[in-house]
């Protein structure tokens, strides 16, 4: 997005800045502006933003300012549960008194009503999550209450790390205001130049560059309080130096226009200005001095020196600054694709849902930095996300391929991909899930249950194609995962995922396999025939259309269980012989554990290695026909079906097994027939 901003609307990102926290300088500003005053960046990319609205999409987009919204407008499916919002409710600023709302309907809401930074209510917000914090002054403006929080909060939305709320240490207190709540921020890149934090004793007692957490709690911890206010505050001092590196002009700003800093000829006048014992200054000055000879200082581990300082310096600024509530890392949970999470009971397809057409991007949402945003990261969000939500918002009424599903057997779909995600402690060492965006956000894949998918594309010349069976649902709107091995044991296609960022397009397409019906108080079919048990024989990777088809099975009995009409179901109706060379070659199989200890009734899973590892206790070389009598569905019944998925030569000696034990061809399926 820095990128796209400085192409695409000129927004001159040129100066690099070592921000607290940083391990190296990574945040993208702009120059002062031709007077030399600072140019605040999230100002500049709203207004060039603004502006490229007002004069490109003018006829196309409407921006009402002035304007409160008050309520989600949501509708459920009785059926499904599943939410949707249809606009919002609103009221008018200047008409507040008046209390009468307006409604404004709309395909899709994205809610970018930033954090509750400014909530000082003492039910709000703030006093329900951080109520420590409540006396504590705000760099934030006076919006910043939690509006678009308890609006999707109202509606069933997750909250996510509402407790993580950032101070940040240095909001300067205005010595002609001190008790004002709100204070102007002293930027990090102060610090960043060189300035450096003194206590009222003339101590250091912190490295300038850590985390802004580190500095703040230093502060609270080592300083006094502000004359005739609660505010712990700590000097902030400049030389030269420090300040030619920020920017003299841009400190004019802050020194003439809002009287925030106080001019010190000298070490001496810093003492009489402060308070401080001129010894402890002189002393903390040389040991800075020192510390950045040796590349470290021992007492606060500062090892990065943007500027050098001496006692024979002259010409300081000094300001006086305080830990102010700056950022709120808390706020609604969005997906990949900025979509409002909900939390849906039953975790077998996962544990949570979009609630359809509401979309949120920038400090409103939560979840994104943790539990301690880095400088410039909060803007990099806001235009990640935004972009995000717009792309995707936009895409909401796609209409192509809307009923039938998206993917065709006849022709390649371009899809981009979503986002990458490590499920090592969720399905399996070594095991990575792709998404990937369908092109309409309510789209569904068309995909039965037991259908895969290929991929493709381009690398080096050659066209690499993989085979995946999903393992997001048909019913999923708007996306497709798959689940993958990334080393070479994946096949050559994982050259390109791994190469592949999010906004990466490849070509996508649907093939063969299974097609069960999952039909609500009917029960699971294949071509017509009831089925009751299913034996899956998997080897090595081939195990994931098994892993598909038993996660919507027994989301199936959880339907079944609640539903009004269920049907006769089996227990021990999944059960699996899964077969690979050695144990690193079981792929997935902290997903298989975790369906048998969830579901032990109705799952169960027998490994067998040709080369086990010391100790292995479970089955040993290839799979036999005991082995298939002993753990799967035995003897043949005409409400079974047996999955065979694995290398080519795996499935056809597993269709031999089949045949000699009895089962009719139409018993089972081998998924190689279908590549
Ligand atoms: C002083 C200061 C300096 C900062 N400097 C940086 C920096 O250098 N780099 C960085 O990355 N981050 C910085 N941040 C953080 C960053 O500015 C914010 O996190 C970011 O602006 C959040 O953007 P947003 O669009 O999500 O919300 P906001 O910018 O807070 O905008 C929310 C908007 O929604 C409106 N709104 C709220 N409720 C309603 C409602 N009910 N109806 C209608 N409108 C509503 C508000 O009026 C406001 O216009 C700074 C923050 C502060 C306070």
């Amino acid at each position: 997005v820095v990128h796209w901003l400085m192409k695409k609307f000129n927004i001159p990102l040129t100066v690099l800045s070592h921000l607290g926290g940083h391990s190296a300088k990574r945040t993208h500003r702009a120059p002062p502006d031709e007077h030399g005053n600072p140019v605040p960046i999230g100002f500049l990319i709203m207004k060039t933003l603004k502006d490229y609205i007002d004069s490109t999409l003018s006829n196309q987009i409407t921006v009402r300012t002035g304007t409160t919204v008050t309520r989600l407008l949501q509708r459920t499916d009785f059926r499904t549960g599943v939410k949707c919002i249809y606009g919002v409710e609103y009221r008018i600023r200047a008409d507040s008194a008046s209390k009468e709302k307006e409604t404004l309907e709309a395909d899709a809401v994205i809610l970018t009503t930033g954090g509750f930074g400014c909530d000082r209510t003492n039910n709000g917000v703030m006093s329900k999550y951080r109520p420590d914090l409540l006396g504590f002054p705000t760099t934030c403006g006076d919006f910043a209450v939690g509006d678009g929080v308890l609006m999707g909060q109202e509606i069933g939305a997750e909250l996510v790390d509402m407790d993580k709320v950032q101070l940040h240490p240095t909001g300067f207190i205005d010595p002609k205001n001190p008790g004002n709540p709100t204070k102007f921020l002293a930027p990090e890149a102060i610090r960043g130049s060189g300035a450096i934090l003194v206590n009222q004793k003339g101590e250091r007692f912190v490295n300038e560059l850590d985390l802004r957490s580190v500095v703040s709690k230093g502060i609270i911890d080592n300083c006094a309080e502000y004359e005739g206010t609660n505010s712990k505050f700590a000097w902030c001092i400049m030389n030269k130096a420090t300040q030619f590196l920020f920017g003299d002009k841009v400190l004019d700003f802050y020194k003439d226009r809002l009287g925030l800093f106080s001019v010190a000829t000298d070490l001496a006048d810093i003492a009489s200005i402060t308070g401080c014992p001129l010894n402890t200054l002189m002393k903390t000055i040389n040991e800075y001095a020192d510390a950045e000879q040796q590349g470290i200082c021992k007492k606060t581990r500062k090892v990065v020196f943007p500027s050098s300082i001496s006692v024979n310096d002259r010409e300081f600024l000094i300001a006086r600054v305080t830990p102010s509530i700056h950022y709120c890392m808390g706020g609604l949970n969005i997906n990949a694709a900025a979509e409002v999470q909900e939390i849906i009971p039953g975790k077998v397809v996962g544990s949570h849902r979009h609630i359809r057409r509401l979309f949120a991007a920038g400090e409103v949402t939560g979840g994104v930095h943790g539990n301690n945003r880095l400088g410039g990261n909060s803007l990099l969000e806001c235009v990640v996300f935004g972009r995000i939500a717009g792309f995707r918002a936009a895409a909401l009424n796609q209409r192509e391929g809307f009923d039938s599903g998206c993917l065709k057997e006849e022709e390649w779909t371009l899809v981009d991909l979503r986002e990458v995600r490590n499920t090592d402690d969720k399905y399996g060492r070594n095991t990575r899930e792709y998404r990937f965006n369908l092109n309409g956000s309510l789209q569904k894949t068309g995909l039965k249950v037991g259908q895969f998918i290929a991929i493709r594309g381009e690398m080096d010349g050659e066209m690499l194609t993989g085979y995946y069976s999903p393992i997001t649902r048909p019913d999923d709107e708007g996306v497709i995962g798959i689940l993958c091995r990334p080393d070479y044991k994946g096949g050559p296609i994982v050259k390109l995922l791994q190469y592949i960022r999010p906004g990466s397009y490849i070509e996508m397409k649907a093939m063969g396999g299974l097609k069960l019906e999952f039909l609500p108080s009917q029960g699971v079919f294949w071509k017509g025939r009831r089925i009751r048990k299913f034996g899956f024989l998997a080897g090595g990777t081939g195990v994931s259309p098994m892993l598909q088809i038993s996660r919507e099975y027994l989301n199936f009995l959880n339907m079944n269980k609640a539903s009004k009409e269920p049907v006769d179901v089996q227990p021990n109706a999944l059960n699996m012989l899964y077969a690979a060379e050695e144990e690193n070659d079981l792929a997935f199989l902290k997903a298989l554990e975790n369906l048998e200890s969830d579901y032990p009734l109705d799952f169960k899973f027998y490994p067998l290695l040709n080369q086990p590892p010391m100790g292995w206790t479970e089955g040993i070389g290839f799979v036999t026909e005991t082995h298939i009598k002993a753990h799967l569905p035995y003897p043949p019944c005409d409400d079974q079906l047996f999955v065979i998925c694995g290398p080519q030569i795996f499935e056809s000696i597993m269709c031999k097994h089949l045949q000699s034990l009895g089962y009719s061809q139409e018993w089972y399926y081998a998924y190689s027939k279908d590549v």
